[in-house]
C-alpha cells in the first residue's frame, strides 16, 4: 500500500496546481537530474505577434487572410496567432481538405470569396522544410523572429514573421532548477536556429537544439535518457503540440494544463494547471520533502 505521506505530497502539490497523477511519479521528480523543455509555449508564451508581412504579389491583408483561412483548424500557437492577427470574420466555409504537418505547418483547400470568381487553391503555411518539401523556393530573408512562409498552387506568395516572447517566470525557473541540483537543462524546438539560441541564451539553457521535427525530438531525447546520472531521471515539459510522443517516452513528462491539449494532459504525468515553468522546481522540492518525510 502507498504510505498516507505520499498522498500528502500529492494534495500539498496540487494546492500549488500542481497535478501529480501518482506516488512513483512523486519519486522520479525528487530524483530529476535532465530537464527537457518544448520552446513554443512552453517556456514562450505562445503568443506570436505580427511583426512584418510581406507580400509578392498580392496585398498584405490578402496575405494574412489566406494564411488565418488555411489555419482556421489548427489548435497550434502559431494558428491561433495568424487568426488573432488578422482579426476579421472569416468565411470558414471556403476552407476543405485540411491537413496539419507537424513540425512544418499546414495544407489547406481554399476556395474563391463569396461573390468572387476563382478556382480552389491548394494553401500550404509553414516553414521553410515545408516550402522545401514542396518544391516551392522564395527569397532567402533574415528576420528576427518566426517566419511563415505562404504558397498557392506552388507558387509563393510571401512570408508573415512573427515572434514570441518568453514567459515572465521562465528564467527564473531555469535558475531554480540549477539550484535543486538539476544537472542538465536542455530546449528542443521545432523552430529556426537564431529563434532557439535567442531564447536559450535569454534563460541560461545549457543547450538548444532546433528545427527538430517530432520524431527529431523523440531521438534526442531518447540519446538524453541514456545520459542520466545514476538514479537520477529526466523529466520533459511541453504543451503537448507535436511533443506528445516525448511526454510518453520521458521518465516524467510534464503538461502545461491551461495552454495544453487535451492529449497532453492524457498522456503528461505531471500537469502544471497554470502553465508557469517555475513550478517544476516547486513540484521537485514538494516531491523531496514528501520522500524524506516518508522514509
Ligand atoms: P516548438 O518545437 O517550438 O514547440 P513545433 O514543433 O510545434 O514548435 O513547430 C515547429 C515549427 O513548425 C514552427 O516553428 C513553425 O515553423 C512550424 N509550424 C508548426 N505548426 C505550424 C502551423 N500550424 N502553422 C505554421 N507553422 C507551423
Ligand atoms: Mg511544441
Amino acid at each position: 500500500s502507498v504510505p498516507l505521506t505520499f498522498f500528502g505530497g500529492i494534495g500539498g502539490a496540487s494546492k500549488q496546481g500542481v497535478l501529480v497523477k501518482g506516488s512513483n511519479y512523486l519519486e522520479a521528480l525528487a530524483r530529476t537530474d535532465i530537464v527537457v523543455f518544448d520552446k513554443t509555449g512552453t517556456l514562450t508564451r505562445g503568443v506570436f505577434n505580427v511583426t512584418a508581412i510581406h507580400p509578392d504579389r498580392c496585398s498584405e491583408p490578402q496575405l494574412l487572410e489566406l494564411a488565418a483561412l488555411a489555419e482556421s483548424y489548427s489548435s497550434h500557437p502559431i494558428a491561433r496567432s495568424l487568426r488573432d492577427a488578422y482579426g476579421m470574420d472569416m468565411d470558414e466555409s471556403r476552407v476543405t481538405h485540411v491537413a496539419e504537418i507537424a513540425g512544418r505547418g499546414v495544407k489547406a483547400e481554399i476556395g474563391p470569396a463569396a461573390g468572387e470568381g476563382g478556382d480552389v487553391r491548394t494553401v500550404y503555411v509553414g516553414n521553410d522544410k515545408l516550402m522545401e518539401e514542396m518544391g516551392v523556393s522564395w527569397h532567402p530573408c533574415h528576420h528576427v523572429g518566426t517566419t511563415v512562409h505562404v504558397a498557392a498552387e506552388g507558387e509563393y506568395l510571401g512570408h508573415i514573421v512573427i515572434s514570441d516572447e518568453v514567459k515572465p517566470d521562465a528564467k527564473a525557473a531555469v535558475a531554480a532548477l540549477k539550484a535543486a541540483g538539476v544537472r542538465r537543462t536542455v530546449m528542443l524546438t521545432g523552430d529556426a536556429q537564431a529563434v532557439g539560441e535567442a531564447v536559450g541564451k535569454e534563460l541560461g539553457l545549457d543547450e538548444v537544439h532546433a528545427q527538430l521535427l517530432p520524431a527529431g525530438k523523440v531521438e534526442r531525447v531518447e540519446a538524453l535518457l541514456g545520459q542520466k546520472a545514476p538514479k537520477g531521471t529526466l523529466a520533459f515539459v511541453g504543451d503537448g503540440i507535436n511533443d506528445a510522443p516525448v511526454l510518453s517516452r520521458s521518465d516524467v513528462g510534464i503538461a502545461m494544463g491551461a495552454l495544453g491539449s487535451d492529449a497532453a494532459i492524457e498522456a503528461a504525468d505531471v500537469v502544471l494547471m497554470d502553465d508557469k515553468p517555475s513550478k517544476i522546481a516547486a513540484a521537485i522540492s514538494i516531491a523531496r520533502r514528501t520522500l524524506v518525510i516518508a522514509r
